[in-house]
């Protein structure tokens, strides 16, 4: 099963890719924004936050950090996210700065994980592993 509590997992936006549809398949798994370009869908390679110079010279870890916080991409994806999939990258953001990435981490293990064990696909909307669906 997939592990679901790493810290290397919480992209820079504030994205839980341990929840996302391409973490959770099983044939050519992305690794996470964080991992190497190998299996990421072309939309998360070419994604504007992932590449902000900011993160490149490794000034900043999240984008709270960033002087620009919350800037036009970041609102912009927080949107488009918050209408689609129910979840905001700018209060996950918020929440990493406020408790700390490892409680939030273990908040997120709580929130998306189903009561057979396995984890609640932001995307879809329900269980990789019983396929229930989430409210
Ligand atoms: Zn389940």
């Amino acid at each position: 099963m997939a592990s679901n509590n790493k810290v290397s997992l919480i992209a820079p936006c504030g994205m839980n890719c341990s929840i996302c549809m391409a973490y959770l398949r099983n044939k050519n798994k992305c690794p996470g924004c964080r991992g190497i370009d190998i299996n990421k869908p072309v939309t998360r390679i070419r994604c504007k936050i992932k590449n902000c110079v900011t993160f490149k010279n490794d000034k900043v870890e999240y984008c709270y950090s960033c002087g620009k916080f919350p800037c036009q991409n970041l609102k912009h994806l927080d949107k488009r996210y918050r209408l689609k999939y129910h979840m905001s990258m700018i209060e996950n953001l918020e929440n990493i700065k406020n408790l700390g990435i490892r409680k939030f981490v273990s908040s997120e293990k709580t929130r998306w994980a189903c009561s057979c064990g396995g984890t609640i696909c932001v995307h879809k909307g329900c269980c990789n592993n019983c396929g229930k669906r989430s409210l």
